[in-house]
């Protein structure tokens, strides 16, 4: 069997596994499989298992990967996970159905503006991603902030907010920094829970993740 397949099938078993596992927190729990720095190809075989689901960093990258994959399957959610520059709005939200990187004022008013200037009615949703750890070097809103800036984005802006995702600090105890994040979901009343990635979904579900983001174990290693 090809080997994305079965890493693919194995990482789905391992999901339900936790799932079940951790049933008191987790209901529901979608797999986005990230494929940056994946070929066409390798993606394709994935959306021939039946997988609609899928996760690219750049605008840029998934520009030149996805339109012609999403042509002939029109199930599929391709979900934003890296940082959003202001002048490739439109680019994103033609190619992208979930941003996961709504992460700052100035890029929110500018999405807002956007709609508003096309006047189209948006399928689009928004995860507000929140600077868990507090770190200096990372993007996402303060987490002190967070439930303030979800409200301002829902009331004021109009936007489809419906989940907040982080990238925990590399060296400490995810743990920490999953349920603090499914605390803040709580906290503004939001569906979903973006967290947990090939080292640790496990730990991100039994705290209550509803969307994993996996590459690695699925797609293998980036160079
Ligand atoms: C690359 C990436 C992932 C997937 O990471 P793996 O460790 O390869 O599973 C998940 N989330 C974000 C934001 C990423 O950039």
């Amino acid at each position: 069997m090809n080997k994305i397949v079965n890493n693919y099938r194995e990482i789905i078993r391992q999901i339900e596994f936790y799932k079940n596992k951790f049933s008191k927190t987790s209901k529901e729990v979608n797999l986005i499989a990230v494929s940056k720095n994946f070929p066409k190809q390798d993606i394709q075989i994935l959306i021939d298992e039946g997988h609609t689901i899928f996760g690219e960093n750049k605008v840029q990258e998934a520009t030149s990967k996805w339109p012609q994959l999403k042509l002939n399957s029109r199930e599929i959610k391709l979900h934003l996970l890296g940082p959003l520059q202001t002048n490739k709005i439109k680019p994103a939200l033609k190619i992208f159905d979930v941003i996961e990187t709504l992460d700052r004022e100035k890029l929110a008013k500018k999405i807002k503006k956007y709609f508003d200037a096309e006047k189209e009615t948006s399928k689009h949703k928004f995860f507000v991603q929140v600077n868990i750890g507090n770190e200096d070097q990372k993007s996402g809103v303060e987490v002190n902030y967070t439930k303030e800036f979800v409200k301002w984005c829902i009331n004021d802006l109009n936007l489809n907010v419906n989940g907040l995702m982080c990238i925990p600090p590399i060296y400490g105890k995810a743990e920490v920094y999953f349920k603090e994040l499914k605390r803040l979901c709580n906290d503004s009343n939001l569906e979903h829970a973006s967290m947990g990635m090939t080292g640790d979904y496990g730990e991100a579900i039994r705290c209550g993740a509803t969307f994993v983001r996996i590459g690695t174990g699925i797609f293998g290693g980036r160079d």
